[in-house]
């Protein structure tokens, strides 16, 4: 699982002065509900006393920036119909929105799916590596019902405030939240493959890459060079052709140099 995560903890936040802790049950997904790209903007508007809000993560297109220990308490949910709140279970990022629509009630207006499309697909790609990783780190099981939510579902289920997000987004390019667990679960199965890697099967893909090197044609730069060394006899292949795009080996390395010497 490749994700660019920094840390910029927002200390001054009272969520974090106040400190408690969490037991992580499960993640749930926000969005911001601006359009606003950049997460820096929140985490500076979010580093100060009386905001009242604190995630422990944004999901920006270039990166993940961690905003709260993960097991630190955020307020992110509010209060559900049930008299319960996500905050007290749930690790909680907010994924950014890119720029150029605004917002009816909780409706967006003016957002063109095509031209967003890809700035979507990157942060989905992050949000989907996040989870993964969270419920790896803290072993949970994104199918299980409640455990990897967006605020809207939290909502439903009673544990958390009557927001939208990301309902009011994420299907507009198609995705539902059956769809992210999914992927999160097929993100942490590729995780685990990348952690069971053998030598032997190492040795398999290295074998594999060095032949697709081998039949790379040469550059028409190192022609000259090329002819010299036929030419000169330094350079003779062995059966599988000249491998110019492969690698020399050390003995490879001083063959040629013997070839050359006894020029
Ligand atoms: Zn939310």
């Amino acid at each position: 699982m490749e994700l660019d995560i920094k840390q910029q903890i927002l200390t001054e936040n009272d969520c974090y002065k106040i400190g408690r802790t969490i037991t992580p049950k499960g993640v749930m997904v926000h969005s911001t509900g601006v359009a606003q790209p950049d997460p820096e903007v929140f985490i500076s508007r979010w580093n100060r006393p009386d905001v009242e809000k604190c995630v422990h993560a944004f999901v920006g297109r270039e990166q993940v920036i961690q905003t709260l220990p993960w097991t630190m308490r955020g307020w992110h949910a509010g209060t559900g119909t049930s008299g319960r709140s996500a905050n007290n279970t749930h690790i909680s990022f907010e994924c950014c929105e890119p720029a150029g629509h605004t917002y009816q009630g909780g409706t967006m207006i003016g957002y063109d799916v095509e031209t967003n499309q890809p700035y979507f697909d990157d942060i989905y790609h992050n949000a989907v590596q996040l989870t993964a990783m969270l419920c790896s780190q803290f072993n949970l099981d994104p199918a299980q019902p409640g455990v990897v939510i967006c605020h809207a579902e939290g909502y439903q289920q009673g544990v958390a405030s009557n927001h939208s997000d990301v309902l009011q987004w994420w299907p507009k390019h198609g995705i539902t939240m059956d769809q992210f667990r999914r992927d999160v679960a097929q993100a942490m199965d590729d995780g685990d493959e990348e952690d069971n890697m053998t030598q032997e099967r190492f040795n398999e893909l290295m074998e594999g890459y060095l032949a697709q090197r081998a039949g790379l044609q040469p550059g028409e730069w190192s022609a000259p060079a090329r002819e010299w060394a036929e030419d000169q006899g330094i350079v003779s292949g062995d059966g599988d052709g000249l491998r110019y795009r492969s690698f020399a080996t050390r003995e490879e390395t001083v063959q040629m140099l013997y070839q050359l010497s006894r020029k």
